[in-house]
């Protein structure tokens, strides 16, 4: 009997539709693409920032020990010129001139210290910010994949539960029928059958489907969508 036939056709076409379904949701399962992208971006943001602190930072460090270098050097010359060492007015002049150089490149720094001193912190604090935010969304990655890996489970299970059927669903489907049906569904991805709705039209396509072949689907007649060719399922529980 072709509706008996049909009737078990269309309970494997429900398993078959729910595996194309699983397979559809697997691969569309997000890895954390997005929050991937954004810890990537504001990796890149820290290098950026935290070269710039470190570089302020490196840049005090240098300044304060030139600074002190010509600071010893002063002092050096000051022990040298009232310690009573043997320097004739003339040296004395020069010596007076070098100094008074070492004393304006000492001012300078002094400036570009008093720069630094107020850059560092704040350039500091800006990339620990990033850090932390970098941090944060770490742990919100590592949290989101536990919870793909979770659906991924269980999209695994019910493909399982799924495949399991099927033997039993196709025994007793004349063999002629089965194989046409796989050949259709194989072409349709994934989709050999339709049912026909209210208005008459193929459910997986929606084309207006001609009297004759509602009319032969009714009889229990094997009958194709002319469009998509999938086996059209006519029951009266239609949705
Ligand atoms: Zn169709």
């Amino acid at each position: 009997m072709a509706s008996a036939d049909l009737a078990r056709l269309w309970r494997v076409h429900e398993i078959d539709a729910a595996l194309v379904d699983i397979r559809a949701h697997a691969g569309a399962l997000d890895p954390g693409t997005k929050l991937q992208q954004e810890i990537a971006a504001l990796t890149k943001h820290l290098e950026e920032k935290g070269g710039e602190a470190k570089a302020l930072a490196q840049e005090q460090i240098d300044l304060e020990l030139a600074q002190k270098s010509l600071q010893e050097k002063l002092k050096k010359n000051d022990r040298e010129l009232y310690g009573g060492s043997l320097l004739n007015s003339r040296e004395v002049e020069a010596r007076n001139r070098e100094m008074e150089m070492i004393k304006n490149q000492r001012d300078s720094m002094d400036e570009r210290l008093l720069e630094l001193m107020e850059l560092v912190p704040p350039a500091k604090a800006l990339a620990e910010k990033i850090q932390k935010r970098i941090d944060e969304k770490k742990a919100e990655l590592a949290e989101f994949r536990k919870g793909a890996l979770a659906e991924k489970s269980r999209l695994e299970e019910e493909f399982r539960i799924q495949t399991a059927k099927r033997p039993q669903a196709i025994a007793g489907i004349a063999p002629g029928l089965l194989a046409r049906y796989d050949d259709i569904r194989k072409k349709s991805a994934g989709i050999g059958m339709a049912r026909i709705t209210r208005e008459q039209a193929c459910g997986a396509c929606g084309m207006a489907l001609p009297e004759r072949s509602v009319q032969n689907a009714k009889d229990d007649k094997v009958v194709t969508c002319e469009a998509c060719h999938r086996i059209l399922y006519y029951s009266e529980s239609i949705l």
